[in-house]
């Protein structure tokens, strides 16, 4: 492997590691050593990302290479550091927070040029830890390691994740801040990605005034992570008009890339739970999975956060209006680099414009309807109440509807997908009437049957990383059944597919998993 480490060979950083947590002024990056742990072991490994790495994946079990994994050893040309960076959190300001426990071991740069940075999350305090221990326990670990690759199987940006290793180290966790602290098994996740910016990393230096360091964040990241890009053409340093067009362009990019990661979301029915500027990629990848969740019955209201329980900031349906704010807090960010505001107004306007059209497609793609998109929208607005009010699950209703007979639907259909049947009755005539309307169109299109229900497969997932499924690999691997992990990687690599004899993945949550802490509420606690 090569390591060029752009990040900190381009920007300004304190370069001596130094332990302790402080304010870092006029930074963008620490240098710091990962703490070692006491007996590191391999969980998991996805071969696809040691593959677009160059590793050989059956050289991960080896110990030199667990021991890399986990922060104990280095390979030669990585200089680790952990990254400066501030955000809004819950809508609040909160100042520097920094990577408290993600440390950048290096930037891979493979033959084709193309860049994966590693990250260990877990490897111990860094500048940014704050009060906390920079580790992470066990439960957070898997569910970030799943779902990382669960989300890159469905088709929407992600950041990847290379390894699982158990620490053999416990971590010590409230895990609902009610005074019950109890010592958890230790994990580390090494996270994979072209790059880990975040707003926030732009928010930071524009809170402090730093206008120069600022600037140059901008155009490292447009010259690193946006190089492929139509509107990024060499430009003259001189030329202001042209840079500043060129800014413009790039934020209008990050505008659409996070609109297209939100519509992702939605049509497979994943709720992030803390949607903070600091938990947003630059690229518009899926980034940082905490208490995040899969709305079981569908429901716009649901978070699986029980942080923000009460305000519900971060809750299902709202995920698109949370998205176009936190560009408005990048906005305000970048805004000093710019003679007038215009172009960031056109840049929010091109989220809300490709946001309206991703919302067309998904209803569109969803319901398996070639026609009319703005016809499937308005069906699909017209579902999603019944859905709601039904208790009706979504996944198992949408791979369920490609199956609907045109010609002769019935809602008893979709049994598998009903949670209460009380409910589910009160909205059968709905369900009825609606289907009767939905089936009146499919008639009216010239796509057949099979077409249409092989596309629906294709955006309809027959597999989702359900909570209680994510739970009971948890439960298994404090049981002392490592191998759980992978045999649930191994579902999640074919979401779309049928694979028979695995049906029970695709199963309803069931009831003990209803109020169960880790199937409907999670904490911030990792
Ligand atoms: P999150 O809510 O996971 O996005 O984390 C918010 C901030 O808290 C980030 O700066 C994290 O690096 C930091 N943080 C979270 N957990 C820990 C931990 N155990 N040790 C150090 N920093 C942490
Ligand atoms: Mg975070």
């Amino acid at each position: 492997m090569h390591f060029d480490n752009r990040f900190i060979t381009h920007l300004p950083g304190e370069a001596v590691a130094r332990t302790g947590r402080r304010q870092v002024m006029g930074a963008l990056w620490s240098a710091v050593e990962p703490t070692p742990v006491s007996a590191p072991r391999l969980i998991a490994a996805s071969t696809e990302v040691a593959r677009l790495l160059a590793i050989d994946p059956d050289t991960l079990t080896s110990p030199d290479m667990v021991a890399v994994l986990a922060g104990n050893r280095l390979l030669p040309g990585m200089r680790p550091w952990s990254a400066n960076y501030g955000g809004h959190q819950f809508g609040n300001w909160a100042g520097q927070l920094g990577d408290g426990r993600a440390i950048s071991l290096g930037e891979s740069v493979g033959r084709e040029g193309h860049r994966l940075e590693l990250q260990l999350k877990g490897a111990g305090p860094t500048p940014y830890s704050r009060t906390a221990d920079g580790r992470a326990v066990m439960r957070s670990s898997i569910r970030e390691f799943l779902c990382s690759e669960a989300m890159h199987h469905l088709g929407i940006p992600t950041t990847r994740a290379l390894a699982l290793v158990g620490t053999g180290d416990a971590v010590v966790r409230d895990m609902f801040y009610d005074g019950n602290p109890r010592a958890e098994p230790g994990a580390i996740v090494c996270r994979v990605a072209p790059s880990f910016i975040r707003f926030g990393n732009f928010e930071l230096p524009a809170a402090r005034g730093d206008t120069a360091l600022l600037a140059q964040l901008v155009d490292f990241t447009i010259a690193r992570d946006f190089a492929d890009c139509a509107w990024n053409r060499p430009l003259d340093p001189a030329d202001s008009a042209g840079l500043e067009e060129r800014r413009a362009a790039w934020f209008a990019d990050v505008c659409e890339r996070t609109a297209r990661l939100i519509a992702g979301w939605m049509r497979v029915g994943f709720v992030h739970g803390v949607m903070n500027t600091d938990n947003m990629s630059i690229l518009g990848l899926t980034i940082d999975y905490g208490p995040y969740g899969w709305t079981d019955d569908f429901n716009l209201d649901w978070t699986p956060n029980t942080t923000d329980s009460r305000e519900r900031r971060y809750r299902f349906g709202q995920q698109g209006d949370i998205a176009h704010w936190n560009l408005r807090c990048l906005a305000g960010a970048i805004a000093s680099l710019f003679a007038s505001t215009d172009p960031l107004h056109a840049g929010l306007a091109r989220f809300e414009v490709e946001w309206e059209r991703l919302e067309r497609e998904n209803a569109a793609a969803k319901l398996g309807i070639v026609g009319d998109d703005t016809a499937a929208l308005s069906l699909m607005r017209e579902l999603q109440p019944i859905l709601q009010a039904g208790e009706i699950d979504m996944t198992i209703f949408f791979r369920t509807l490609g199956e609907i007979d045109p010609v002769a639907p019935q809602a008893s259909a979709f049994e598998a997908a009903f949670y209460d049947g009380a409910r589910a009755a009160s909205t059968a005539e709905e369900l009825t009437a609606w289907l009767g309307r939905y089936t009146a169109m499919l008639r009216r299109e010239a796509r057949s049957h099979d077409d249409r229900r092989t596309a629906m497969n294709r955006v309809n997932p027959r597999f989702v990383l359900r909570n209680y499924l994510a739970q009971q690999v948890i439960d298994r691997v404090e049981a002392g059944d490592e191998h759980a992990v992978s045999e649930l990687l191994e579902v999640l690599r074919h979401p779309y597919d049928e694979q028979p004899g695995r049906e029970a993945f695709a199963a309803r949550r069931p009831d003990w998993a209803r109020d169960r802490a880790g199937c409907s509420m999670l904490s911030c606690s990792s």
